[in-house]
């Protein structure tokens, strides 16, 4: 297909969704099982020696494009995360699941999602890709702000929340559950979307695919390679474990229930 520059200009009136190359921006988080701790020192959550794992919007968004390019209607997938060295595994992990190759933008300290967006806007201007699928939020920071900043900086339309991606009419449409039903969007390409949790269910790598990825490139790159600033902007103040709850109380009758209501919780 004709190349597309990061600006947005489609070459050609004859283009179709068929043939998309895709970005899909995977972010290394703490594991959704694991109980988060709370630094002693207040600073942050406990990471060391914790199980990490792909964001579970991300493996959803990493599910998407594979089953984009096994319809036909994509042609490349790449997986890029930004953070530190660790996080090849968890482009190794896209990789098994279906992707081509990978680009990890190493980096030890804090990336807030504007650095995350900038350094994905210069990835896309070396790329070019017609379709970035991101998750609608990390799970560690509950930040769900990257793909929407991304879109804002490059200014493509986005279809964010999604539960459906259908290739339709040279650009996507886009299923999003609202407030009492679904509102369906159409996209013309390039186009961000992120990902809801009843788009897909995402597939077990099998044993000759994580295999296969080892195999698989990954580019490596840092935050100055891609001329972005990725300074924090942001102070975190304290992070605090929310308050412990308290045990309940049996009660023995509707009015004892209604007195304490009234005289103990003070609600009624
Ligand atoms: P957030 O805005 O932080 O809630 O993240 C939303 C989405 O942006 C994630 O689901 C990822 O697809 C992407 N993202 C955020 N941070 C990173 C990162 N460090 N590396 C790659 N993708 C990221």
């Amino acid at each position: 297909m004709p190349a597309r520059g990061a600006g947005g200009n489609i070459n050609s009136t004859q283009e179709t969704a068929e043939a998309m190359k895709l970005l899909v921006p995977v972010k290394r988080v703490v594991d959704y099982n694991v109980k988060v701790r709370v630094k002693a020192d207040g600073t942050g959550v406990e990471t060391a020696n914790v199980k990490m794992s792909m964001n579970p919007f991300d493996e959803i968004a990493v599910e998407e494009a594979v089953r984009l390019k096994e319809k036909g209607a994509a042609t490349e997938i790449i997986a890029v995360s930004a953070g530190p060295t660790a996080c090849q595994e968890q482009i190794r992990t896209a990789l098994a699941m279906g992707a081509d190759r990978g680009i990890l933008i190493e980096h030890d300290g804090i990336l807030e999602p504007l650095a995350v967006a900038k350094l994905l806007k210069a990835v896309i201007a070396k790329e070019s890709p017609d379709l970035v699928i991101l998750g609608k939020q990390a799970i560690d920071d509950d930040m769900n702000a990257t793909g929407q900043m991304l879109a804002a900086l490059l200014g493509w339309p986005q279809g964010t929340y999604a539960s459906k991606v259908e290739p339709a009419d040279g650009g996507i449409k886009v299923t999003r559950e609202v407030d009492g039903g679904l509102e369906r969007l159409q996209l013309k390409l390039p186009a961000i979307v992120t990902t809801d949790l009843r788009l897909n269910e995402p597939r077990y790598a099998s044993l000759p695919n994580i295999m296969k990825a080892r195999k698989k490139p990954i580019e490596t790159l840092k935050p100055a390679d891609l001329g972005v600033d990725v300074s924090p902007r942001l102070t975190v103040l304290k992070v605090e474990e929310p308050p412990k709850r308290q045990a309940g109380k049996k009660v023995g009758s509707v009015q004892e229930l209604v007195e304490k209501l009234r005289n103990e919780a003070k609600v009624i």
